[in-house]
């Protein structure tokens, strides 16, 4: 595996992240799995990638506490590890409680690398690797749904990871309204250092408006959250907003259905959501 690969690219040399903005634009003018949404119930999902353990801890009994469940996008090769001086991992028994709780176990590769430098052979290799080791949670554990690690994608990672899951959840912030692309969600960071009360309070408002579905994702849940993290006091007053304002609050696959997109095969390695194109 190329050194590159397990580098942020976003905080590389000015040329290489010129580079990566162009690749993740031009990725997402691929709009190659879209669905129109039913305009159903204004949507709230609770997203968490890597995962840390205080995910699992806090972040679940956050989301629990108000009837709802998130998705937990795993990369198995930090299980139980603590990487690069960061918050501690979850460890698959940690995971296997949230997987009893009713949450939604997804798919963020195994080793956390930048897709976009990666031939198929070794992303196929490495995703199968993701699914067998997060079985350990579950035999009947099947990854559905991904979120690209850095939020680094290519076209052709794009077509390529699409058409493997159900959805694809992108970093590019935004609402999914009236049409979604299933291989780029748009999602919004649940940061303390990036976001507030007001300004989560007018993406809910947002959301409700335009019959849409809002995706949130954050890393650990601490009180003093690294700087991808989220406070237990902001989460929690995100997941009660978002249900005061009426909004149903979902996993990405509980929000996959409620917006119309139907699987097609229950076969884990192959396209499962059929998209329409509008
Ligand atoms: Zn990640």
């Amino acid at each position: 595996m190329l050194a590159s690969q397990n580098k942020d690219p976003n905080t590389g040399s000015l040329p290489s992240r010129v580079t990566n903005m162009a690749s993740r634009f031009l990725a997402r003018q691929s709009r190659s799995k879209l669905l129109t949404m039913r305009g159903g119930a204004p949507t709230v999902t609770f997203t968490f990638d890597d995962v840390p353990a205080s995910a699992c801890e806090r972040g679940a009994q956050i989301l629990e506490q108000y009837g709802a469940r998130g998705t937990f996008y795993v990369a198995g090769s930090g299980c139980g590890a603590s990487i690069h001086d960061g918050p501690q991992r979850a460890s698959i028994d940690q995971l296997r409680a949230i997987w009893a709780n009713g949450h939604e176990i997804g798919c963020h590769t195994y080793s956390h690398p930048a897709v976009r430098y990666m031939s198929f052979d070794e992303l196929g290799s490495d995703l199968n690797r993701n699914q067998s080791v997060l079985k350990e949670i579950d035999n009947s554990i099947l990854l559905r749904n991904f979120a690209y690690p850095y939020g680094d994608m290519s076209v052709r990672t794009k077509r390529y990871l699409e058409a493997r899951f159900d959805s694809c959840r992108s970093g590019h912030a935004g609402i999914n309204n009236t049409v979604a692309d299933l291989g780029a969600l748009h999602a919004w960071p649940l940061y303390d250092a990036s976001l507030d009360r007001i300004k989560i309070a007018r993406l809910i408002a947002e959301t409700v408006q335009g019959n849409g579905w809002l995706i949130f994702y954050s890393h650990d849940v601490a009180e003093r959250p690294s700087r991808f993290g989220v406070s237990p006091d902001l989460l929690d007053w995100a997941v009660g907003a978002a249900k005061r304002a009426g909004c149903t609050l979902a996993t990405i696959a509980d929000g996959l259905e409620l917006i119309g997109a139907r699987r097609a095969q229950s076969d884990a390695t192959s396209s499962q959501i059929l998209a329409t194109e509008s």
